[in-house]
């Protein structure tokens, strides 16, 4: 049976490379009808942070990524925060020891530091020289008077280790570099290079998805899943790797969780759909073929097939990523599209706490007009602002100094004077008297004509099409604005 697990570390917040990740490891599972595992990798006191656990769920529950065991949803290997497995860790490390996999090691940070630098100096490899690997009873006897306290290391091969990553096909890592690591910190704090492979071996993990920047962890941590089989602790085959391509920002450098446009909580603000943004990240390095860019969480775990991954860095494009949320806004019905701009409307104070039921109407109305240029929910307050003000619009800037100028006097008059006179107010009379009273009797391009009323009417230059727009608004509110821009 396929497990697979999305082990976050809650530092900072989410950002898009480890939501693809995650993504990735549920499309894997749900492919296979396997387990998705939700782990939370809190083992670094120093930089884990409640706030950031939550963010971590709160991310994956917006997105729709459900896990089938992990934090809220338990499952047979709880806990699934590491915080609270130390005793495993502690037990497991006992075991290592015991059995000769791994040793104490007394060196001091100084004396490391000093016989590194002197590999160093001769052209050697500079990790770990394997002092401690055979310490004599006495020898470690004599440390522990000195009062020094071992850090516990695991012992590496003396040959090389090779392994076949699912995307990247066959790597070795000879055994000169690979240098017996540290699996716990002399104050007895277990380290990642340890806990990492012990929940994947306990937690029957068999296949592990993952960004390239673990890839140099792997031969180490292959080598501790053999131990801790080879000693009992687990059971079943080695998981097999697959190391995800890098994510790439401006200028083909890796996309940092400093770096804005990585952060998850910003395509939430800009109104992305769930769908959307996933639909963007499922492209960073995987394709549906068949030149189709738009499908679901459901397609997608339908055809994910990990080996088709490409390895080459996928870059971040978010004028790319806005198209294809885009394209998710236009596959929404109409009413669905209006009530989830709602809650951006409010933010921005178009839309009062409590939407009065005329401008939930006029909203719905309106939607249409948008639908198909929208590319986030937020787009909403600027296109559709003008709808819900009051009394007058707060005039754009530019468009006051580029279209409201004194030649656009008498555009503006014969509109408000063609506009009063008008028996029916719907878009076909309000097109054909602005044409005929604008066009045919000024003599204005349409440009020129309606320019003009488009800017006094909604305060922007680029609005929905402006005779729905005006029949939408009303009479009154209408010729309230035309009088306001004539002064
Ligand atoms: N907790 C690790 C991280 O956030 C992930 C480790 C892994 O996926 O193996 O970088």
């Amino acid at each position: 049976d396929v497990r697979v697990r999305y082990s976050p570390s809650p530092t900072g917040n989410p950002h898009v490379g480890v939501i693809r990740t995650a993504l990735y490891n549920s499309a894997f599972a749900r492919h296979f009808g396997g387990t998705f595992v939700f782990r939370i990798e809190d083992t670094d006191a120093a930089r884990d942070s409640e706030e950031s656990y939550e963010a971590m769920l709160e991310a994956m529950r917006w997105l729709g990524l459900s896990w089938d065991e992990g934090p809220d949803v338990g499952g047979p290997y709880e806990p699934y925060r590491q915080s609270l497995r130390h005793e495993i860790y502690t037990d497991v490390a006992g075991t290592l020891l015991e059995t000769g996999q791994a040793y104490h090691c007394y060196c001091t940070p100084e004396e490391l530091d000093e016989r590194r630098e002197a590999a160093r100096a001769a052209g050697k490899p500079s990790g770990y020289d394997g002092r401690c690997r055979t310490l004599t009873q006495s020898q470690i006897e004599a440390y522990r008077d000195e009062g020094r306290q071992p850090v516990l290391r695991l012992r590496m091969p003396d040959e090389a280790v090779t392994f076949v990553d699912l995307i990247r096909g066959e790597i070795t890592v000879d055994q000169f570099n690979l240098f017996d690591y540290v699996l716990v910190r002399a104050n007895g704090q277990p380290l990642y290079p340890l806990v990492n492979p012990v929940d994947d071996a306990l937690m029957g993990i068999t296949h592990v998805l993952r960004g390239e920047d673990l890839l140099s962890s792997t031969p180490r941590q292959l080598v501790l899943h053999r131990a801790l089989r080879e000693i009992g602790v687990a059971s079943g085959p080695l998981p097999r790797f697959a190391h995800l391509p890098l994510v790439t920002g401006e200028g083909n450098r890796k996309l940092s969780k400093r770096d804005p446009e990585s952060s998850l909580a910003l395509y939430r603000e800009r109104g992305f759909l769930p769908e959307g943004l996933l639909n963007y990240l499922a492209l960073l390095g995987w394709s549906i073929g068949e030149d189709r860019e738009v499908f679901s969480l459901e397609e997608m775990a339908e055809a994910f097939d990990v080996t088709r991954v490409n390895s080459n860095a996928a870059r971040f494009d978010l004028r790319k990523a806005e198209a294809i949320n885009g394209a998710w806004l236009r596959r929404l019905s109409p009413d669905d599209l209006a009530a989830r701009m709602v809650p951006y409307l409010q933010a921005a104070g178009v839309l009062p706490a409590s939407v009065p039921d005329e401008a939930m109407e006029l909203l719905r109305a309106a939607t249409p007009l948008v639908q198909e240029r929208m590319t986030a929910l937020d787009e909403a307050v600027g296109m559709l602002g003008f709808l819900f003000a009051r009394g007058v619009v707060p005039f754009d800037e530019d468009a006051v100094v580029k279209v409201l100028t004194a030649g656009a006097r008498p555009a503006l008059a014969a509109a408000r004077d063609g506009l009063a006179a008008l028996e029916k107010w719907n878009t076909e009379a309000i097109e054909s008297t602005l044409r005929s009273a604008l066009v045919d009797g000024l003599g204005l391009k349409p440009k020129h004509a309606f320019g003009p009323v488009r800017v006094a009417v909604t305060g922007r230059r680029v609005s929905p099409p402006l005779f729905e727009s005006l029949e939408l608004l009303g009479r009154e509110r209408t010729l309230a604005r035309l009088d306001a821009a004539l002064g």
